[in-house]
C-alpha cells in the first residue's frame, strides 16, 4: 500500500482536480482526491493510493461499494429492461413496492429518484391530505419543520432551511412552513396550537444528519407522535440518511418505538448503484393522489426497482442492522476515549457519529484533509464537526484502523 503520510498532492490528482475545477460549477469544495475504483469499504485513486471510506456517500453506500448481490441484481436487470416510464407497468414494480411497504409496515409506496424529490412528494401528499381529508381551507396548509434541518436542495426545501448558505440568494420561497427549534416539544406544541386548523404535517429528521448527527431528547419523537395523533397532523419522518440500517435499527424512529405516518427514504435505497427514493405510508394518506397529480419519468424504473428490491431483501434479515449496532458500540467506545484528546464531544447511534473536534486543532475541513493524507475519507459538516458514517459492511479491524487514523490526526 502507498504511504499516505504526505501532504503533497500527486501529479495526476492535481491535474484532474484542476480540470474539474475549471469546467464545473463550484457548488462543492471536494477534498483533493480523484477516485477511480472501489470494492467494499476501500477505494483507489488515480495515483494508486488506497482509501478507507468513512463517509459512505452520506449513507448512500450503506452496503459498501460494488456489493456482489446489488451488482448482480443490476447486471441482470440491465440485460432485460431498464426503463418503461410509469405510463406502463413493469414486472419489477409490484415486488419492489410490496417489499418496501412490508419493511416499513405500510400499505403503499410512491417511488421517486432523489431524496429532495421524495421530500417534495411528501409535502405535496401532506397538503393534499390536509385539503381532501382534514378539511383545511384551500391554499392555507402549514407544515412545521425544525431548525437545523436538511431536506435537500429544491427551492421549496431550501426555503425552510435556516442555513444561510443553503438559502440565501435563492428566494422568493414557497410559503406555508413554520420553523421551530429541533428537539423542543413545547415549541412544537405551540406551533401546532397557533395554527391547529391548518397545520397538516410535522416534517423532521429523527436524527439530523447534515446538522451534525444531532439526536433529539428521548421523549421527543414519542412526543411528536402523540401530538400529531392528537391534533390530526401527519408525522413525516425524513429517514433518507438515518434509515435503512445506519443507526443499528431499520429506522431511526425504531429506537423511540415510534411509527410515523410517512417515511421518506432515499440514499441507501439505491444500494449505491442508482438513485432511488420513496415515500411510504398507508392508503388513507397516499391514497389522496390520483392520476395526473404527481409523477416522475424515472421514478420506479425497472433498474431502480431491481436494485432497491435487493436492498430491501438484504435488510429483511436484520444482519446489517445488527452489524451497525455491534460496530456502533466499538465506534462509541473509541470516540469516548478520544474525548479530551482532540475530541470535545460526540454524538453517535449505530455506525453514525458527529464528532466535535477541538477548534484549536483546526477546522473540520483541515482534520478531514489530515485524514485524507492518512488514507481515510471523511467529511466535515458545520465548523469543527466531522461526520463518520462508514459502510455497514466494514470489518471491526478496518473500523479500528480508521479510528486509529482519526486519533493520529488529532495529536
Ligand atoms: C441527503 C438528504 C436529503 C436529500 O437527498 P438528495 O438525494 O441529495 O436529494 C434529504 N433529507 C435528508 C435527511 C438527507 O440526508
Amino acid at each position: 500500500m502507498t504511504d499516505h503520510r504526505t501532504r503533497v498532492t500527486p501529479r495526476r490528482t492535481a491535474d484532474e482536480v484542476a480540470r474539474a475545477q475549471a469546467r464545473t460549477a463550484h457548488n462543492y469544495h471536494p477534498l483533493p482526491v480523484v477516485l477511480s475504483d472501489a470494492e467494499g469499504v476501500w477505494l483507489t485513486d488515480v495515483d494508486g493510493r488506497r482509501f478507507l471510506d468513512f463517509l459512505a456517500g452520506y449513507s448512500a453506500l450503506n452496503f459498501g461499494h460494488a456489493h456482489p448481490r446489488l451488482l448482480a441484481a443490476a447486471h441482470a436487470q440491465l440485460d432485460r429492461l431498464t426503463l418503461t416510464s410509469r405510463a406502463f407497468v413493469h414486472d419489477r414494480f409490484a415486488d419492489f413496492c410490496a417489499a418496501l411497504g412490508d419493511l416499513c409496515g405500510k400499505e403503499m409506496v410512491l417511488p421517486m429518484n432523489t431524496g429532495a424529490e421524495a421530500v417534495e412528494t411528501a409535502i405535496k401528499i401532506a397538503r393534499k391530505w390536509g385539503y381532501d381529508v382534514k378539511g383545511v381551507p384551500a391554499d392555507t396548509a402549514r407544515i412545521i419543520v425544525a431548525g437545523g434541518n436538511f431536506h435537500g436542495r429544491t427551492t421549496t426545501v431550501v426555503g425552510f432551511s435556516d442555513d444561510p448558505d443553503a438559502r440565501n440568494g435563492f428566494g422568493p420561497f414557497t410559503p406555508g412552513f413554520d420553523l421551530v427549534p429541533y428537539g423542543d416539544l413545547a415549541a412544537l406544541e405551540a406551533a401546532v396550537a397557533a395554527n391547529s386548523g391548518t397545520t397538516v404535517a410535522v416534517l423532521i429528521e429523527p436524527i439530523q444528519g447534515e446538522g451534525g448527527v444531532v439526536i433529539p431528547p428521548a421523549d421527543y419523537l414519542p412526543g411528536v407522535r402523540e401530538l400529531c395523533s392528537r391534533e390530526r397532523v401527519l408525522f413525516v419522518a425524513d429517514e433518507i440518511q438515518s434509515g435503512l440500517g445506519r443507526t443499528g435499527r431499520t429506522f431511526a424512529c425504531d429506537h423511540a418505538g415510534v411509527v410515523p405516518d410517512l417515511y421518506v427514504l432515499g440514499k441507501a435505497l439505491g444500494g449505491g448503484v442508482v438513485p432511488v427514493s420513496a415515500v411510504v405510508g398507508d392508503s388513507d394518506v397516499l391514497g389522496v393522489l390520483h392520476p395526473g397529480q404527481h409523477g416522475s419519468t424515472f421514478g420506479g424504473n425497472p433498474l431502480a426497482c431491481a436494485v432497491a428490491l435487493e436492498v430491501v431483501t438484504m435488510l429483511r434479515s436484520g444482519e446489517h442492522q445488527a452489524r451497525a449496532a455491534a460496530l456502533g458500540d466499538v465506534l462509541a467506545e473509541r470516540l469516548q476515549a478520544m474525548v479530551g484528546h482532540g475530541v470535545v464531544s460526540f454524538r453517535s447511534r449505530g455506525l453514525w457519529a458527529g464528532v466535535d473536534i477541538d477548534p484549536a486543532l483546526g477546522t473540520g475541513r483541515e482534520v478531514c484533509e489530515r485524514l485524507l493524507a492518512r488514507g481515510v475519507l471523511a467529511k466535515d459538516t458545520h465548523g469543527s464537526t466531522i461526520r463518520l458514517a462508514p459502510p455497514l459492511v466494514i470489518s471491526a479491524d478496518d473500523l479500528n484502523w480508521g479510528l486509529d487514523q482519526l486519533e493520529g490526526s488529532l495529536s
